[in-house]
């Protein structure tokens, strides 16, 4: 089976890396919020061109926290896709602000502009923009957007590592950015882990605070906060897999030129192209097809995994029958939820996968 993920398949070296520095936090005897967080901290914010990173539990959490550390809360909107991961949402919930969804663009499973403008009210605080399958896009008309709108611009990056547009690193667009480093995303942990990157030091400040209950210095709390930290050994082995990402993702980019060279079948439509080689880290390679139970499995027959990102969007949830959302509804990102599916991208996978996979999609033909 061509699966998803493989992380039984990656370098022993890693392993050996990992299982090192896991020993070196033992003989540490420091667990939590010690030298391997601040370094990996540290490393991280020069990975995003950033000047603060804080390590936090999850990418949820670090979500929640940027909101709450820019003053977001009760009362307040801030706007984002129905096309994501439902933690998207809920870390917008959590913070006590009121989620507002937007439509997305058909060509791109990205936020449309004109779906965000419709969406804004005077009590809009923030746009939660979601670098979607690992796709960052026309960051110059969303800054120039947040800006005249006097919104903030928080990045959802958990699925967005290392792509830059523009020369710039996703993460440092806005005024906060979020990062998780969930096992599947394409930095990702043994176990949960997430990260927030800001450039505005009071931010900073607050969300080391909010991450450590609200704490300032020992036993004091001037705020209400979570416990949300990145401990020391996942921190220790994010430090030996971030060493292995440049080159993870280059093959990551090498199997999406590969598919969208190779996948041919006229029942399959691809998404539109990103606008430059390093705006792309390819987390997921979606197509869509009108057909795609069929698909699925004619897939798994011929020992390919697939998966669907997302087959449920946010305002289709039990849990959120009454979320707001453009007036003008939802057509595409229904649309998409409908047909979209992910196939093998990872970088383990053989060139031989690569073309099993492109076969597999070329030669379905619905029964
Ligand atoms: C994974 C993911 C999250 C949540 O990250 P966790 O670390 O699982 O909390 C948020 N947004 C998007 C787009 C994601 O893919």
């Amino acid at each position: 089976m061509i699966l998803m993920n493989d992380f039984k398949a990656e370098p022993a070296e890693l392993r050996e890396r990992m299982v090192t520095a896991v020993r070196r936090v033992f003989d540490s005897g420091w667990y939590i919020l010690g030298k391997e967080l601040s370094n990996f901290e540290a490393e991280w914010a020069r990975q995003c061109g950033t000047a603060h990173a804080l390590g936090v539990g999850n990418g949820m959490d670090a979500i929640e926290i940027a909101l709450r550390g820019l003053g977001i809360g009760p009362g307040d909107e801030v706007i984002t896709t129905s096309m994501t991961a439902f933690a998207s949402v809920l870390a917008i919930v959590r913070a006590g602000a009121t989620p507002v969804l937007a439509d997305i663009d058909a060509e791109t499973a990205l936020l449309s502009a004109a779906s965000v403008e419709r969406c804004i009210t005077p009590r809009t605080k923030a746009l939660l923009l979601v670098h979607l399958y690992g796709q960052v896009r026309d960051m110059d008309a969303w800054v120039a957007l947040c800006s005249q709108r006097n919104i903030h611009l928080v990045e959802d990056c958990a699925q967005a590592h290392l792509a830059s547009w523009g020369g710039r690193s996703a993460g440092g667009f806005g005024s906060a950015a979020a990062f998780s480093f969930y096992p599947t995303k394409n930095l990702g942990a043994i176990g949960d882990g997430g990260m927030l990157v800001t450039n505005d030091q009071a931010l900073a400040v607050r969300a080391a605070q909010l991450r450590n209950y609200g704490q300032s210095v020992r036993y004091h709390h001037p705020v209400i906060g979570l416990n949300s930290r990145l401990d020391e050994i996942q921190a220790a082995i994010l430090g030996e897999r971030l060493a292995y990402l440049p080159a993870f993702t280059a093959r990551r980019r090498e199997i999406a030129v590969q598919y969208r060279a190779s996948i041919r079948n006229p029942l399959l439509t691809q998404l539109a192209p990103a606008q430059e080689d390093a705006a792309h880290v390819h987390h997921l390679y979606v197509l869509q097809c009108t057909q795609r139970d069929d698909l699925i499995a004619h897939l798994a027959r011929s020992g390919v995994q697939s998966l669907v990102h997302y087959p449920v969007p946010v305002h289709a949830q039990e849990s959120c029958p009454d979320i707001a959302r453009d007036p003008a509804g939802l057509p595409n990102t229904e649309h998409h939820a409908a047909t979209c599916l992910s196939i093998p991208c990872h970088p383990q996978m053989a060139e031989a996968d690569v073309e099993a996979v492109a076969n597999a999609l070329n030669a379905f033909s619905p029964s």
